[in-house]
């Protein structure tokens, strides 16, 4: 895994077949439209605010803000969800992926709008992702979200939703928003229950530099098939080798604001954790997470992974694998996927004149 001098042209990133895994649903909407759907709800701030969200300083906060912004006072109808979902889609499938599972937070954005309800939104999304399936050739899936700053009733609640409107395009659920402070635990409940509903389950775990226990937890008592971020899990060689006995894939994020924020900027690439995850045996996938706000994209994910954290191109397609086995499809399909996928990487490998070394 030594850092390659081997210059990757932009396109090999581009076009190699990719799945995205992290992502949320609300960091995905386009500047132009959130000032389009800002300016016809008279939402409370100026078109240049709204920009703010979009800029990546030095030091970057979280997205937080923004997504409280938009539950509170932007996606208050079907349409509007539909709307976004589809340009998400149709946004990813342009930089060749070719699977996603979104995340939606519906508590903060149902709350806010009790004309809005669980079934007619989660539907509009649910044919926004059938819809571009067709224009685009994407397939897509959602994630449920429990935010884990509302209560663990709110979960419970979120559930309880999840199981009466069941759709087949709904296959899981996850955890996220702020963790410090804002531990797994007392959301077992709502992950038991969904376990025993039938749906997947992830956690956001270790991703503000929050303590491993955080990761234990995810893992012994929520029981997870898969785990996001995860970075302190370095720090407990156990824990590691707990999650490498499971198998279990890991979503990483290269540009996850926590350490752009806390890590110098010479020494980023060096001492972020992702450099070390794949290193002590873990099996990573990156992930885009918040692409507009973060100003990433899929290909660029996949570049800093090579460029930044100096993963070979033989260890960015052992990545491909991992994000096809964290992925909650069939095992037929994945099967199949798996062989499209390695092929569409080695044909752009032999179209760059690369090899996997
Ligand atoms: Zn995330």
């Amino acid at each position: 895994m030594s850092k390659t001098s081997v210059v990757v042209p932009d396109a090999f990133f581009q076009e190699i077949p990719k799945v995205d895994i992290h992502c949320h649903l609300y960091g995905t909407i386009r500047e132009s439209t959130l000032k389009e759907f800002a300016c016809a709800s008279n939402a409370p701030l100026s078109q240049s605010e709204i920009g703010d969200f979009y800029v990546r300083g030095e030091k970057p906060r979280g997205v937080l803000h923004a997504f409280r912004f938009m539950e509170e006072f932007i996606l208050d109808s079907a349409d509007r969800l539909y709307r976004l979902t589809y340009e998400c889609l149709e946004d990813m499938a342009a930089e060749t992926v070719r699977y996603t599972e979104l995340f939606w937070n519906s508590t903060g954005t149902l709350k806010h709008h009790p004309g809005l309800s669980f079934e007619l939104a989660q539907s509009a999304i649910t044919k926004a992702m059938s819809d571009a399936g067709i224009a685009f050739g994407i397939e897509s899936r959602l994630i449920h979200a429990i935010d884990r700053q509302a209560q663990a009733e709110d979960a419970v609640s979120m559930v309880e939703l999840m199981m009466r409107h069941r759709d087949p395009l709904a296959v899981g659920m996850g955890i996220d928003y702020l963790e410090t402070d804002h531990p797994p635990e007392g959301f077992w409940k709502s992950f038991q229950m969904a376990r025993e509903a039938g749906f997947r389950t992830t956690a956001h775990a270790g991703e503000f530099g929050c303590h491993w226990r955080n990761i234990e937890t995810a893992i012994k008592l929520l029981q997870v098939d898969r785990l996001d971020h995860c970075y302190t899990i370095l720090d407990n060689e156990d824990l590691i080798q707990e999650c490498i006995a499971r198998d279990l894939v890991i979503t990483v994020v290269p540009t996850n604001s926590y350490y752009m924020r806390t890590l110098a900027r010479e020494k980023w690439a060096d001492k972020h954790p992702i450099r070390q995850m794949a290193r002590r045996g873990l099996r990573i996938h990156p992930n885009t997470d918040d692409p507009t706000f973060h100003n990433i994209t899929p290909a660029l994910v996949w570049k800093m992974m090579h460029e930044d954290f100096g993963y070979s191109l033989q260890d960015l397609r052992s990545f491909m694998v991992n994000g096809l086995d964290g992925a909650w499809i069939d095992a037929d399909r994945r099967r199949l996927w798996k062989a499209e996928q390695l092929a569409g990487f080695d044909a752009a490998l032999s179209r760059h004149k690369l090899i996997a070394a």
